[in-house]
Order: C-alpha cells, then sequence, then structure tokens
C-alpha cells in the first residue's frame, strides 16, 4: 500500500464547501488503496488577518506571543477537515505540529525543522486513520510553539513525507502548476510538465510563490518527487524531481519576480578591513537574510555600500545597520522600499553567453531602468521600480519567447 502526503493551501481550505471538496479528493486517494497523510494551511486569509489582529494590540508584538497565535490558524482548518471527513463516513485525526513531531530550532517566525518524529502519525495510519496534520508550525525542545516563516506548510508537508519514506508529496493549490511565469500577471504565462530542483529552487527564492523555497531544498535532499497541482481541477500538474537533462534545454525557462525588496545604502563609508563585516554580522545574528550586495570602487578611501534585503524586515534592518553605519563613521544611510525584482531562470543558461545582454535590451526597449544587478549560474536578476514590475515581467516572458505553447 502506498503512502502520499499531500498539501492543501490556504485558498483551497477558504470556506466550509472548499474543506468538504478537500475532504472529497482526499477521500479518493484514500480509496484508491493509499495511505494519506495531509497537511493543510490555515483558511485563507486568517494568518493576515491574525497578525493585523496582533498589531491592533501593540506595534512590536512579541514573537513568541505571535507564532502561537498564528500556528492557531492551521490548528482551526486541520480539525475542520477532520470533521468533514469523518462525515463523509471516514476514519480521521487531526494533529498539531507539536503532536505530529515536527521537532525545530527556537527562531520564532522562521524556525527551521530540526527533525520529525513521526512515530504518532505511524499509531494513527495503522489505526487505519487519515492523518490531517496542521502545517506552519512546529515545537522547540523547551516545549515553545514555532511557525516556519510564510508559506511554510508546503515545507511541513514535505518534511512529513521524508519522515515518512512517503513515495511522494503532493502540493495541491490555486493553480494548474508551475508555469513560466506568474499567471495572474501574464496570462499566456505556459505550464511546465517538469522542473529540476535546481530551478525550482531558484524560482522559489527568487519569488514565485508557488513553493515555499525549504520545501524544495527538502525535497532534493530526501529525493522526493513533488507534484504541484489544482485542488480545482483534475488536470495534471508540474512534477518537481531530479535528474532532468540540462543540456538539451539550452533557455530560459521562467520569468520570476519578487515585490518585497528593500534597498539600504551606506553613504561615505571608510574603505578599510572589516567594515563589510561590522555591518553585515548584527544582520545575520537577525536572522535577516541580505541577497544583493553592491560596493562602489572607492574615490580617497570612501566607498558606498549597497545591499537589498525583503521590505517585511527593513525596519528591523535599519534599526541594526543605522547604529553601525554611525560608529564607522559613515555619512548617512538610506533606503528604499519601492523596488521589485525580476529574474530570469534556466539550467540551459550555464555557460552559454548571451542570456544578460538580452535580457538588458528587453528592459531598455520598456523603457525600464535597472538599478543592481546579481547573477548565479542559472539566474540573472535585476533590481528595478516596483510599479515596473508587471510591465518587465511581461517584456521578458515575450524577448525570450516563453508564450508559445507547453513546454
Ligand atoms: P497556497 O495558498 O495554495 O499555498 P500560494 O498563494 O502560496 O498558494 O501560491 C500559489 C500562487 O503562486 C498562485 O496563485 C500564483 O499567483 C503564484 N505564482 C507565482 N509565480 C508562479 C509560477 N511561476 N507558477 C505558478 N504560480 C505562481
Ligand atoms: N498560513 C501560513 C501563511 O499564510 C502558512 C501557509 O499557508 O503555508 O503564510
Ligand atoms: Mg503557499
Amino acid at each position: 500500500m502506498a503512502l502520499i502526503v499531500q498539501k492543501y493551501g490556504g485558498s483551497s481550505m477558504a470556506d466550509a464547501e472548499r474543506i468538504r471538496n478537500v475532504a472529497r479528493r482526499v477521500t479518493k486517494a484514500r480509496q484508491t488503496g493509499n495511505r494519506v497523510v495531509v497537511v493543510v494551511s490555515a483558511m485563507g486569509g486568517t494568518t493576515d488577518e491574525l497578525i493585523r489582529l496582533a498589531h491592533e494590540i501593540c506595534e512590536q508584538p512579541e514573537s513568541r506571543e505571535l507564532d502561537v497565535l498564528l500556528s492557531t490558524g492551521e490548528v482551526v482548518s486541520s480539525t475542520l477537515l477532520a470533521m468533514a471527513l469523518r462525515s463523509l463516513g471516514h476514519k480521521a485525526i487531526s494533529l498539531s505540529g507539536a503532536q505530529a513531531g515536527i521537532q525545530t530550532d527556537a527562531t520564532h517566525s522562521r524556525a527551521r525543522i530540526r527533525n520529525v518524529d513521526p512515530k504518532r502519525i505511524c499509531e494513527e495510519l495503522d489505526r487505519d486513520n487519515i492523518v490531517i496534520v496542521a502545517g506552519f508550525q512546529g515545537i522547540t525542545d523547551e516545549l515553545d510553539i514555532t511557525t516556519l516563516g510564510r508559506g511554510g506548510s508546503d515545507t511541513t508537508a514535505v518534511a512529513v513525507a521524508a519522515s515518512l519514506g512517503a513515495e511522494r508529496c503532493e502540493i495541491y493549490t490555486d493553480v494548474q502548476g508551475v508555469y513560466s511565469a506568474d499567471p495572474r500577471l501574464v496570462p499566456e504565462a505556459c505550464q511546465l510538465e517538469e522542473i529540476g530542483y535546481e530551478e525550482m529552487l531558484e524560482l522559489a527564492t527568487y519569488g514565485a510563490k508557488v513553493m515555499h523555497p525549504r520545501a524544495v531544498e527538502l525535497g532534493e535532499l530526501y529525493n522526493i518527487p513533488i507534484l504541484v497541482a489544482s485542488s480545482f481541477s483534475d488536470r495534471p500538474g508540474t512534477t518537481i524531481r531530479g535528474g532532468i537533462s540540462m543540456e538539451v534545454r539550452n533557455k530560459v525557462r521562467t520569468i520570476v519576480h519578487d515585490l518585497d525588496v528593500a534597498k539600504i545604502t551606506i553613504v561615505g563609508v571608510p574603505d578599510q578591513p572589516g567594515i563589510a563585516s561590522a555591518i553585515f554580522q548584527p544582520l545575520a545574528k537577525a536572522s535577516i537574510s541580505v541577497d544583493t550586495i553592491v560596493q562602489n570602487a572607492s574615490i580617497d578611501n570612501i566607498t558606498d555600500l549597497t545591499f537589498t534585503v525583503a521590505e517585511s524586515d527593513l525596519t528591523r534592518a535599519m534599526s541594526l545597520v543605522e547604529p553601525v553605519a554611525q560608529s564607522i563613521g559613515a555619512r548617512e544611510c538610506v533606503s528604499d522600499a519601492n523596488l521589485g525584482k525580476i529574474s530570469i531562470i534556466g539550467t540551459g543558461m550555464q555557460n552559454t553567453p548571451g542570456f544578460a545582454a538580452r535580457m538588458f535590451q528587453a528592459l531598455y526597449e520598456a523603457g525600464i531602468n535597472i538599478q543592481l544587478i546579481t547573477t548565479s549560474e542559472i539566474r540573472i536578476t535585476c533590481i528595478i521600480e516596483e510599479t515596473r514590475i508587471k510591465d518587465a515581467v511581461r517584456a521578458l516572458h515575450k524577448a525570450f519567447e516563453l508564450d508559445k505553447g507547453k513546454r
């Protein structure tokens, strides 16, 4: 008997009717003879609403309390799905992340899973139950509740699949699969039949919300195929897996954008050893990810240092960087939150010249100014004004001929 892990996102669980729809889909998987574990997100909009509520109560909610509060969203949806399954005549039980053995570190609001102890899940499967696990949450060694970061239920699902040695992990969402660009922005975007872990990781890291980056990382680490498909139709989705040939696809496969981008520039920094370390150490300690870093050539031993962080981290980042900038004698520290990131991605770009030139030409023709550029072997990213992101995605999708049928 195969064991599969299915995950249903917030829009698939948005109201009672949709939860009943999920229950019917889970039932189908069960009836074809599989043992089924389901991971659920909170009902759509719940997490945002709980965050809003917390901020109404106080300006800076304490992270431990906020995690307990946010974890309740997934607890609610898991219990409702268990009830829906029982009312269809199936044996089902809901488990919180802690009950399901999701053990994490203590970094509240972005905790990492250290281990999954699947004992309780296995016991419930042996009792013939469909097991519903509340996604996005875990528990520390000190028995404090943590959350895994926005979109983290995907990561719960793949971690649970890995710990159970599941055949595959199925991620059900509100689009048919992974597309050549966000289908909400580019109606001509086409669905990919399959994509390798490496490309998918860049896609997820650089803004495609459809999968949480750490879920893709775990999938690759434990070699678990991940199916991304719609919970509203039976059309085949996109499979994320290893072993996809790189050489045959000598092209850009996807265009990705991210609006959660802010830039910090420290102006007039003395150009001497130890300065970068003094600036970036406190950010690392506070678990703030820094992405693009550019240091200008120095004039008279004075330089400018620019880097990007997530817009949602900007206030915290500025409060850490400003005192350091002052202490090292920098002139000033300025920020800009109205930015976005646009990336072209494809393993076929490796060692092949010309992609950057084509990207810059297309952005130039659309009248879009590039502020910063970064690259990896399979990605080129430009930081541009947030208001131009939509135009940029469409221009690049066209320039790289991605809207020409299923690929
Ligand atoms: P869920 O609530 O099911 O976890 P998410 O909202 O987190 O769903 O992710 C699905 C969304 O990801 C889609 O509605 C789509 O707008 C967005 N998305 C962004 N880029 C892509 C892409 N390349 N392919 C598919 N979906 C994408
Ligand atoms: N409910 C959480 C969020 O909205 C986690 C998730 O949906 O995966 O980010
Ligand atoms: Mg999601």
